[in-house]
């Protein structure tokens, strides 16, 4: 599974003179795209196999491709069983390679460039909430994580119950029936506590609640409200026969629907800010520049989008085309995509980044972003 070490690691490589391939490849095991998994890895290759053989390009570039190659052809040679994409970042003469596993299908793609090409990695992340699940009833309590598209069991919480005895009735009945809600209530204060804990150890930025569809409204009164802030639904399973494949299909639908939720509402957030023109903007031109000078506190980008720019490597100047840097009249560097550049420029300089999947009005713009102030005009030569 990834980690935020090895994205941390990955986000710092690149910027030695020698090309870093990166490469993506999405795995579906249950349909053909097992079968054809080994003939979509040679042509990916395919494709960036003329550079390692490109005269016009120094010795040692062509050899740290060659390498690249041949390394990823062994390496990626198996075809793995589970489902989501398999990234790798390599630059051989460099001694990097790294390979890493995303739960979800992204494009395939590979590149070959100065720096590593990530926005496929960090979209996977972005949507990739920590998730405490928790399956209750009266006594009883199994609590669950849910990363990445694993799930994990963190323990179970059994407490004492008290059921109704057959032969009760009238008065005696009503005495049992209370003393029972007793104790089912110290067992959910004893669970919230345990919750409590958890979220402040554990990192977790959503709560779901599992169990009988009667016992769970129960339960979630006992929330306090920081847990109840960060309840993101409740779901259905039987206690006794809940597997852990059934947690992560419940929880995976809570959270894709709350990450869904959470694009619309950051897209409208942008629209009506540019409307009423409060540090804000949409379109590729606007939002390079705003990143090219710091001033993106959180990015949106189409998740499909690609666009190839250029970059100063002088002063990290961002935008869709040019000869020379507007600001240091050096010259600018094509890269193939620069909404890549933009997004790792975007998180070195603190801001935020947010993938949209959901079909939405920036669909159109590719990107859009709130500012932390108002942007000065374009450069002379830029508009
Ligand atoms: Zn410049």
């Amino acid at each position: 599974m990834i980690t935020q070490e090895q994205v941390d690691r990955i986000l710092r490589l690149g910027g030695n003179g020698l090309p870093l391939v990166s490469l993506y490849l999405p795995v579906d095991p249950d349909h053909s795209g097992r079968r054809t998994y080994r003939s979509r890895l040679d042509s990916l290759l395919d494709r960036i196999r003329p550079l390692a053989d490109d005269d016009s390009l120094e010795h040692p570039v062509r050899l740290s491709l060659r390498d690249d190659l041949a390394k990823i052809e062994r390496r990626l040679g198996e075809e793995p069983r589970r489902a989501g994409t398999v990234a790798v970042f390599s630059c051989s003469g460099d001694g990097v390679y790294e390979e890493v596993w995303l739960p979800r299908g992204t494009h395939e793609r590979v590149v070959v460039d100065a720096d590593p090409y990530v926005r496929p990695m960090l979209a996977v992340l972005d949507e990739s909430y920590r998730t405490c699940a928790v399956v209750v009833d009266k006594g009883t309590a199994q609590i669950w994580e849910y990363h990445l598209d694993e799930v994990r069991e963190l323990e179970a919480v059994r407490d004492r119950v008290l059921r109704r005895p057959d032969h009760a009735a009238g008065p005696a009945e009503d005495r049992v029936r209370d003393k029972a809600d007793e104790v089912s209530k110290r067992h959910y204060r004893r669970l919230v506590g345990e919750l409590k804990r958890l979220f402040r150890e554990g990192g977790f930025d959503l709560l779901a609640i599992g169990g009988h569809p009667h016992e769970v409204p129960a339960f979630i009164d006992f929330l306090t409200r920081d847990l109840h802030d960060r309840l993101v639904g409740r779901f259905t399973v039987d206690r006794d026969t809940v597997t852990a494949t059934d947690i992560r299909d419940r929880v995976r639908g809570l959270v894709a629907d709350r990450a869904y939720q959470e694009q619309e509402r950051l897209v409208g957030e942008i629209l009506e800010a540019v409307a009423t023109k409060h540090h804000a903007t949409v379109g590729l031109d606007d939002t390079l520049w705003a990143g090219s000078l710091a001033a993106i506190r959180t990015l949106a980008v189409d998740t499909d989008a690609v666009a190839p720019g250029v970059v100063c490597d002088r002063d990290g100047l961002l935008a869709a085309a040019g000869v020379s840097c507007p600001l240091c009249s050096d010259a600018l560097r094509e890269v193939p995509d620069v909404i890549d550049e933009l997004v790792k420029t975007v998180i070195e300089d603190g801001g935020e980044v947010r993938h949209i999947e959901v079909e939405s009005d920036l669909r159109t713009h590719l990107t859009g972003a709130l500012l932390r102030f108002e942007l000065p005009p374009h450069p002379i030569g830029m508009e």
